[in-house]
């Protein structure tokens, strides 16, 4: 079967692995395409453009914008639209910035609990255009604070933790229509880890499709997001959410969680 894995971060946001190197394990696994999507940025796909990609493979345009609903997190993928748009290049940076401002504070804020971090150390260590989270995580296991990331979110990084630090985050209503004004389309990312509320809100906003396949939903999760997607003729799309080898999602390789070509064929 022509399978796709829709859902991967290089290290242009928060991913360990370039683009090259995600394409090369990709078409070692004799995958049929897949779309990096990067937080908040496309710097690894337009990096990408000066690959050789095979006639066969499809690499799509992809982003995962990270927006809320009620202070929830909810993302927003989207595909295939045209990722050389200045305009669009204007509001990611505009988000890019305000990331870096607010790596800033969460150091400062480490720094209060004593611990030796510096923004030069956290920033220096990545090639990234979109920085977060996890490359703090990374540096407070660089430095031997915490064992590993997880532990340096549960610690220190996630809500209500003391170095949590909220992020400038665009409507879930602006994400759709940016992705769908330059031509592409626009899909919920993982709907089962989202609150009713949430989800409700977010699928009627002018989606084209959710992301039914994501390592974090069961059996039954999926099996219900199925025929939601049937029953309003959305886009079935799927993929890991490849971050590293071993990452939060559990020890996933890319390509594991994937869809057939033919769920986006029409789309494309
Ligand atoms: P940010 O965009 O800077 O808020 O970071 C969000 C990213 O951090 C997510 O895409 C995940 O890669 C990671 N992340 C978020 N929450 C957790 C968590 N509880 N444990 C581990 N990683 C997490
Ligand atoms: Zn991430
Ligand atoms: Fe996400
Ligand atoms: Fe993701």
């Amino acid at each position: 079967m022509n399978l796709m894995d829709l859902h991967i971060h290089s290290n242009a946001s928060d991913g360990v692995y370039s683009p090259a190197e995600i394409l090369k394990i990709a078409l070692d696994k004799n995958l049929k395409g897949i779309a990096l999507t990067d937080h908040d940025t496309v710097g690894g796909f337009l990096e990408a453009q000066s690959l050789r990609v095979p006639d066969h493979f499809h690499f799509l345009s992809g982003i995962e914008f990270s927006s809320e609903f009620e202070g929830e997190e909810v993302h927003i993928l989207g595909y295939n639209f045209n990722a050389e748009d200045s305009s669009l290049g204007e509001l990611l940076e505009n988000i890019q910035k305000q990331r870096e401002v607010r790596i800033f504070s969460m150091v400062e804020m480490l720094c209060d609990l004593k611990i030796p971090i510096s923004v030069e150390r956290v920033m220096g260590n990545e090639s990234t255009d979109s920085i977060g989270r996890p490359h703090v995580a990374r540096e407070l296991v660089r430095l031997g604070v915490v064992k590993d990331t997880q532990e340096a979110f549960d610690r220190f990084l996630k809500k209500g933790k003391p170095a949590y630090v909220k992020r400038y985050k665009i409507s879930i209503k602006e994400a759709v229509s940016v992705i769908k004004d330059l031509g592409g389309f626009a899909v919920m990312a993982h709907p089962g880890l989202s609150s009713k509320y949430a989800l409700d809100y977010t699928l009627r906003q002018g989606i084209d499709g959710i992301e039914v396949y994501h390592p974090k939903h069961g059996l039954r999760t999926i099996k219900k997001l199925k025929n939601l997607a049937t029953e309003k003729k959305w886009i079935i799309t799927g993929g890991t959410d490849y971050h590293e080898p071993g990452n939060h999602h559990g020890e996933i390789e890319i390509g594991s969680v994937s869809v057939p070509y033919e769920n986006i064929v029409d789309a494309l």
